[in-house]
């Protein structure tokens, strides 16, 4: 569970969270991570932490949630993982089901969203756009729409995750770039129980770019394709500059186009890309508890 600014929240979802593991016959492993708050989230986890079989990883800051999720992926001992969000919009009470779904042979279980009418009109718009994004932009494999963080992570998927770098890319898509059987389990997603969102339309923005400059390289193509056509209008810009006079607008309007795909999808976006999965950074780092937990 990646958790940030959480503690109004925390003692419920802990309590809904054990009663329901404590009915499973399966030895389960409860992992919190804490995404560097700056409320009393790390101590309402040092407390739950005290009890056996429940551990909390500390983030030395704020990383956002991709981050905690995978440092949270990296450290479990489980066979499998179930990621949840901890303000109860992921319903513990559903982990029973995602397990029967992974004894049945699957490897990934994405929990989808049957209806969002809970968020506002905004985030349903935007969710809206990220998925129609993700389909037009990612061509290789599908990404099941309207599925969130919640899902169970097999054996398999969660060694060949863990075999790739912090920076392979979003989890949501890589889950699905992995190929491995999944299936969708649809649920009803309710309201935050306490606390506040920490989403923002800027980070679906930016979970969206990521989204399509870690698993496609489509955006460049079209640039080319871009790219080829301005050439075209070019030539017969030259040819019709030669017959008519000048055309400084259209002569404009054809740079303005290409600095803009140069800037955007060219030098500026997936340069940008390469210099985070080059980088010898992690993608957080753990001040506290398990010092192997470097994620
Ligand atoms: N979260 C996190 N780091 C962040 C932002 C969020 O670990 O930087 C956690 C948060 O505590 C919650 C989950 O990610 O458990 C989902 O966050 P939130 O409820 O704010 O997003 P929403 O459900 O509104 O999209
Ligand atoms: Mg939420």
């Amino acid at each position: 569970m990646p958790c940030f600014n959480e503690q109004c929240v925390l003692a419920e979802f802990h309590r809904r969270l054990m009663a329901i593991t404590s009915r499973l016959e399966l030895p389960i492993e409860v992992l919190y991570i804490n995404d560097g708050s700056q409320d009393r989230t790390a101590q309402i986890l040092d407390t739950f932490a005290q009890t056996p079989g429940v551990r909390r990883l500390h983030l030395s800051r704020n990383f956002g949630k991709e981050a905690a999720m995978r440092a949270g992926i990296n450290s479990a001992k489980g066979r499998a993982v179930i990621i949840l969000d901890c303000d109860l919009q992921d319903p513990p009470e559903l982990i029973p089901l995602m397990v029967q779904e992974w004894h049945k042979g699957f490897e990934i279980v994405n929990m989808q969203r049957r209806s969002r009418h809970c968020d506002p009109w905004v985030k349903r718009t935007a969710a809206r756009c990220f998925y129609a994004a993700i389909d037009q932009l990612i061509d290789d494999f599908d990404v099941p729409s309207q599925v969130s963080d919640f899902r169970l992570i097999g054996p398999h998927a969660l060694a060949a995750i863990r075999s790739m770098d912090d920076n392979a890319g979003v989890l949501k898509i890589l889950v699905s770039w992995l190929g491995y059987p999944s299936t969708e389990v649809n649920y009803d997603r309710g309201p935050r129980q306490a606390g506040v969102t920490k989403w923002t339309s800027l980070s679906l923005l930016n979970l969206c770019v990521d989204s399509v400059l870690a698993f496609s390289t489509r955006p460049l193509r079209m640039y080319s394709y871009l790219s080829a056509a301005s050439f075209l209008v070019g030539s017969v810009w030259i040819v019709a500059t030669a017959m008519f006079g000048e055309l400084t607008h259209l002569h404009l309007l054809i740079q303005s186009i290409l600095l803009l795909c140069l800037g955007t999808a060219g030098v500026g976006e997936y340069v940008g890309r390469v210099l985070t999965v080059v980088s010898p950074r992690p993608k957080s780092l753990c001040i506290r508890d398990q010092p192997e937990a470097r994620s």
